[in-house]
This record gives C-alpha cells, structure tokens and sequence, in this order.
C-alpha cells in the first residue's frame, strides 16, 4: 500500500465530467455507461435526500451530515464540495483501486470538486459541458420539476457563474444536440 494517491492518479486514467447543474451531464454520463460497461463509474456520497426512484449505492451513497463530516475528517474523499446546501464527495479508495486494475474512472461532479481535482491531479483529463445558450439551461431546470422554486434560484444563480470557468478545463462541449456532444465525449475518451 506504498503507493500515494498521486502515483496512482499520475497513470492518468481519470476523466472529470463537469458543468452546470441541468446542463445534461448526468444523462450523457449515463448514456456512456450504458454503451462503454468497461468504464468505472464513481458513485458519490452525498446528504441531500434520495429524489423518486433513486436507490443507495446505485446512484449516491445516501448519508447525514455528520456521517459526511467524519468520513471527510478520515480523508476518505478524493474531492468534496457543498452543493445547494448539500455535501457531495468522490470517495477515493473505489476510485484508486479500479484505476490501479487499469480501469478507465469517470466523474460527474460540480464544479468545485473538479477544480479541487484538477489542482490536485494535474494527469486527470477534464471535461466540461456547456448548454447552447442559458436560457436553454434555464429551461431544462424548471423542467425537471423535482426541486422547489428557492433550490431551483439558487440553482440557476450558481449556473450563471459556473459557465464562466470553462475555460479552466482541458476541453469544452457544448450539449446542443445530445447525440453529437455524446460523439464527442467518446472520441476524446477512446481517441
Ligand atoms: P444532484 O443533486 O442534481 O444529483 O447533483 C448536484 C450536483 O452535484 C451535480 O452538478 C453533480 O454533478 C454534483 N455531484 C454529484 N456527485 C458529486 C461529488 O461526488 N462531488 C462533487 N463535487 N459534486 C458532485
């Protein structure tokens, strides 16, 4: 267990999805998933309640507070960030062991954290998705329906400001038609 997690990392195999909240990254990361079953996927921990039809372990570890607060107090993420009044975290001994066995890692975090990991793991390739205009992005959050009118502001609010940092990252998509910013992905991660 000599190995640091920068070692492990530096073999480069970790690609960060991030972008706005409703910019569609869930469902291309989704989507990538069902097509690419050879990729690792990252489950996060996060304390916001389950939405309808989500289920622990599949789609976030569901925990409270203090459980999220001792687990980062343990060093047990790779990344963590607050998100809408919610915690969310990358848990880090899953990531770095299927990057050890040569697995292919995906994230799909916030922007935050994939700042945090960019400064951390120069090696790790960085994505981001960007909606074809903000009125567009404005759209697809009120169209979820699932979050109150407050989470849905505050949303769009951190949405306007996050779209300003991707040029911070290695590349940028544009989620317009989503078979084409799908293409897009795939070419990079299998090029
Ligand atoms: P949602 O509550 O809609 O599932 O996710 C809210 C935001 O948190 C999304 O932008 C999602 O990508 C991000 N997110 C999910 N898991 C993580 C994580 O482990 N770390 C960070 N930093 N963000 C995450």
């Amino acid at each position: 267990s000599g190995a640091t997690t920068q070692q492990i990392l530096s073999l480069g195999k970790l690609v960060v999805l991030t972008g706005p909240s409703g910019v569609g990254k869930g469902t291309l990361m989704q989507k990538l998933l069902e097509r690419h079953p050879e990729l690792y996927y990252s489950v996060s921990a996060t304390t916001r309640s389950p939405r309808p039809g989500e289920i622990n372990g599949q789609n976030y570890y569901f925990v409270d507070r203090s459980q999220f607060e001792k687990l980062v107090a343990q060093g047990e993420f790779l990344e963590w960030a607050e998100f809408a009044n919610n915690y969310y975290g990358t848990p880090r001994a899953a990531v770095l062991e299927k990057i050890k066995s040569g697995k292919l890692v995906v994230l799909e975090i916030e922007l935050e954290g994939a700042r945090q990991i960019r400064r951390s793991y120069p090696n790790a390739l960085s994505i981001f998705i960007l909606p074809p205009t903000f009125l567009e992005l404005e759209n697809r959050i009120r169209g979820r329906g699932q979050d109150s009118e407050e989470a849905i502001a505050r949303r769009l609010n951190r949405a306007q400001a996050e779209i300003q940092a991707a040029g911070e990252f290695d590349i940028q998509i544009v989620n317009d038609d989503f078979e084409t910013a799908l293409h897009q992905i795939e070419a990079i991660l299998f090029a």
